[in-house]
């Protein structure tokens, strides 16, 4: 087969690609993923007892953008999910983020929405800049609820202290001072119906896509290799490291099955004690999916500094690294560089989407500009 362009890595971000390429501008695609499957990080599939599992972590879908729903629409439909999430705090189960219920449960309190407010400005510590993690929290809602539910977490998840991590990184988390105890508030939170995979596998049905798969770039015919080619994988990588790796972290996944029906009350349960529970959070497939069966399986979420490369490190040194292979895949010609680890950059799946359709419109302009 003819190629017009190589796409590396089947994830949101090489799917989106691959399939818009093909469809919108009848391009013929070689996707190529190193990987035995499609849909990178968010791959599922049944487990040993059939039960539909997330193979790299619970995934769940949530977005403001009508463009990006509308998108993935074409080839998924949806069950409506709103994820919902309790923290093991002083040996109890609280909401997180932390909202009214979490504050007047923690410390037997009964105040209002109109009081809580005011009772997080009496904890709250001024900073004259937000800058780090840390500083996100304190800034908030003062030094106690930071300690019980953020720095314990963060410095297992990170290998970091919060004082150490870009504000951006907490404050993923809002605090609330209502009732609302869902963890996203995005006007669209809903899981593809039979699965990522399943949404996948409609993306790359087309006859200009040839899906590759155990297959690494760098085992490529340089014909191939030297474009055009969008870039998926990380960025550090594709450069040979050559300022020094870029870090990353990543995790190690446990999962268990049991013979019950349902073992949480809500689909993940996080651990914020540092010392007492080496992993941050459990979470039951069951809740996102939707699934009936007899049995049940969760999977707990174990650090690492070693292994696939999972989170971008958001933090000034990274940044500054980032920044540099930035600047060089700007001046690479005929390679595109699209997704979480190929832009270092903390992205949701809709944000890696949005990205990749931005990068398709791009590269459709340079066509019709050469032609
Ligand atoms: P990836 O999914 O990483 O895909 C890149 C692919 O490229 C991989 O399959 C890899 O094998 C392949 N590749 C890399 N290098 C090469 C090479 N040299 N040759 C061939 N193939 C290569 N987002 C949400 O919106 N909601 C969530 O609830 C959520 N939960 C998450 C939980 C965890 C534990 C993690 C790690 C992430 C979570 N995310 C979530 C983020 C989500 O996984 C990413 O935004 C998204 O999957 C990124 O897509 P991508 O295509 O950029 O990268
Ligand atoms: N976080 C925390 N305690 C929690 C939940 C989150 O300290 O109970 C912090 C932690 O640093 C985490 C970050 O907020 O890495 C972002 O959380 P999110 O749930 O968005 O992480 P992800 O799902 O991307 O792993």
């Amino acid at each position: 087969m003819k190629v017009d362009r190589v796409v590396v890595g089947a994830g949101f971000a090489g799917s989106t690609i691959a399939e818009r390429l093909a469809r919108g501008l009848g391009e013929r695609v070689l996707l190529i993923d190193r990987r035995s499957h499609v849909g990178g990080n968010a791959y599922d599939e049944h487990d040993e007892a059939g039960i539909l599992v997330h193979r790299y972590g619970p995934h769940i879908f949530h977005t403001n953008a009508e463009r990006v729903v509308d998108y993935l629409s074409r080839f998924t439909d949806w069950r409506p999910y709103e994820h919902r999430v309790l923290a093991r705090v002083r040996g109890r189960l609280v909401p997180i983020p932390i909202n009214l219920d979490t504050v007047n449960r923690l410390f037997g309190l009964s105040l209002g929405e109109d009081e809580l407010e005011a009772w997080f400005a009496e904890r709250a510590e001024t900073a004259p800049r937000i800058r780090t993690s840390e500083d996100a929290v304190v800034a908030r809602v003062g030094r106690e609820l930071y300690e019980l539910f953020f720095r314990g977490y963060t410095r297992k998840q990170w290998g970091l202290d919060p004082s150490e991590l870009d504000a951006s990184v907490t404050s993923r988390i809002p605090v609330r001072t209502d009732r609302d105890d869902r963890y996203f508030t995005d006007s669209f939170q809903a899981m593809p119906r039979e699965g990522y995979t399943a949404m996948f596998a409609r993306m790359l049905d087309h006859p200009n896509i040839h899906v590759s798969l155990d297959t690494d770039f760098r085992e490529l015919p340089a014909s191939l290799r030297s474009g055009p080619v969008v870039f998926t994988g990380p960025v550090d990588e594709f450069f040979g490291r050559r300022f020094g790796p870029l870090p990353y972290r990543s995790l190690e996944f446990r999962f268990e099955t049991h013979d019950v029906r349902q073992l949480l009350p809500v689909g993940t349960v996080n651990e914020p004690d540092e010392t007492a529970v080496p992993y941050t959070r459990t979470t039951e497939f069951k809740h996102l999916t939707g699934q009936a069966h007899p049995r049940t399986t969760i999977v707990r979420e174990f650090p690492r500094a070693d292994g696939d490369p999972y989170y971008p490190i958001p933090r000034p040194e990274n940044e500054a690294l980032y920044e540099r292979y930035r600047a060089l895949a700007e001046r690479t010609a005929d390679v595109a560089f699209v997704g979480r680890l190929a832009t270092y950059r903390y992205y949701n799946m809709d944000q890696v989407v949005a990205q990749a359709l931005m990068t398709y419109r791009r590269l459709a302009g340079e066509r019709s500009a050469v032609a």
